[in-house]
């Protein structure tokens, strides 16, 4: 049973030493009592309470790994209804169906595209996860799975229903760690036998929540924990609404048969619709998507969503507080300043480089935040940001004393100048307006 915030106070120090960021060792047992924090905050926990609690804080939704090495997917192990919260943990793995039934040639030109949907971001890398094949034919489905093993180190669906034929692919694909996706209440005990010989992760799929939870018992029973659930095709509305059920039951009221991952395959032949669909999902509750439409813009948007998703909402993400040179700068290159929230520097770096205007980007260290909120909270004022350039050394890098500042932060002009002996200069509002900006400077 469940541990009550009282229970978990008593087996904290009750020094209210506030080292785990809350007030009091009570504040902290509330939220521990929540599953909204890990016990690894306190570090003055006993041995014996801390088996207590971690046995306790054992995740409410079962984490399943898919694939091995640096592109194994890992996905579940959720603690929270809502990102601000908490966070989000294990990023939503997207991945593309490909039918048995392509010729070899068309295969390995989409293997080879999936593999290539790889992008930048704000500093981050962002790439998919997962090629799933689908069976038709038993021969062309196991030429299609050595094809798919020899072409990608992404991980590798088998949606198969047919037990013999899913044996003889598994024999091919077993040290990929492959997930099985073909279980349902006709073929459970085949199918399973398969997950439990192989020791892979399954997909178990069913028509509503009651099913599934009535089938993820079965299989526990068998020793089988590394489920993920499919509800199968329904409207999006529906979808959504189950997906969002699932995740509460979990969450809420500790319903461990309901307590894993869930999958989304997206039957949509519009690829705008398929994206939207696929969107949705991935805000609330997949744990992986399915499309089957390959496009690099496709890819570009849900996997930018799905970073702004799992970002921590805690912890912006942050670039090093420095002076970025851009393209061929020198000491007469003009100077920009703003914060080293990423999107901020990022923003204002393409736009730099949009203008083919060397110059030096001052990120000031403002704990993440964007230059409005870094002001408003007094993260970027003038003294921070003369101790920045002190501190980097700009006099330096430059011989003359001009300082562009965001044009939202006009207002720091006056004391910005008195702080640096600098003249201010100030620049346009939104990162947009750079390029002209710097090209008329
Ligand atoms: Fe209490 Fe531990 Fe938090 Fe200190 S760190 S306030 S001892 S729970």
């Amino acid at each position: 049973m469940a541990l009550s915030g009282l229970d978990i106070y008593k087996l904290l120090p009750k020094t209210n030493c506030r080292e785990c960021g809350f007030v009091t060792c009570l504040a902290f047992a509330m939220q521990l009592a929540k599953k909204a924090v890990s016990i690894d905050k306190c570090p003055y926990l006993s041995k014996e309470s801390k088996e207590t609690l971690n046995a306790q804080a054992q995740p409410p939704i079962k984490m399943v790994t898919i694939g091995t090495g640096d592109e194994k997917l890992e996905i579940g192990n959720e603690s929270v209804l809502f990102r601000h919260e908490e966070k989000f943990h294990r990023p939503c793995g997207i991945g593309f169906i490909l039918e048995d039934s392509l010729p070899e040639t068309k295969l390995k030109e989409n293997i080879a595209r999936i593999n290539g949907l790889n992008f930048e971001r704000i500093g981050q890398q962002l790439s998919v996860n997962l090629i799933a094949i689908k069976y038709s034919n038993k021969d062309k489905f196991i030429n299609a799975v050595k094809t798919i093993i020899a072409n990608t180190k992404l991980g590798v669906v088998l949606v198969c229903d047919d037990p013999a034929v899913l044996k003889s692919a598994l024999e091919i694909a077993k040290e990929r760690r492959p997930l099985i996706f073909g279980a349902n209440k006709n073929n459970l005990a085949q199918i399973s036998g398969l997950a439990k010989e192989y020791n892979l992760p399954l997909v178990v799929s069913a028509g509503d929540l009651s099913e599934a939870a009535e089938l993820t018992k079965q299989l526990n029973s068998q020793g089988l924990t590394d489920l993920i659930i499919e509800i199968v095709n329904k409207p999006v509305a529906s979808r959504l609404w189950d997906l969002t059920q699932i995740r509460r039951q979990a969450l809420k009221k500790s319903n461990r048969s309901l307590g894993y991952p869930l999958l989304v395959a997206i039957d949509q032949p519009d690829q705008f619709e398929e994206v939207m669909e696929a969107a949705t999902y991935i805000a609330k509750y997949a744990s992986i998507v399915l499309l089957k439409g390959i496009e690099n813009w496709q890819a570009l948007a849900l996997l930018t969503l799905r970073q702004n998703i799992y970002t921590d909402p805690q912890k912006p993400l942050q670039i090093e507080p420095k002076i970025y040179p851009i393209g061929a700068a020198n000491n007469k290159s003009p100077v920009l300043i703003t914060t080293n929230f990423s999107l901020s520097y990022y923003t204002v770096l393409s736009e730099v480089e949009a203008s083919k205007v060397p110059a030096y980007i001052v990120s000031v260290d403002t704990e993440g935040m964007s230059v409005l909120t870094a002001w408003a909270a007094e993260k970027f004022t003038p003294e921070k940001i003369g101790d920045s350039l002190d501190k980097f050394g700009l006099k330096d890098l430059v011989s003359h004393k001009k300082l562009i500042i965001p044009g939202y932060v006009a207002m720091l002009s006056g004391e910005l100048e008195d702080k640096t002996g600098c003249e201010i200069i100030v620049g346009p509002k939104e990162a947009a307006g750079i390029p002209s900006f710097l090209k008329n400077l």
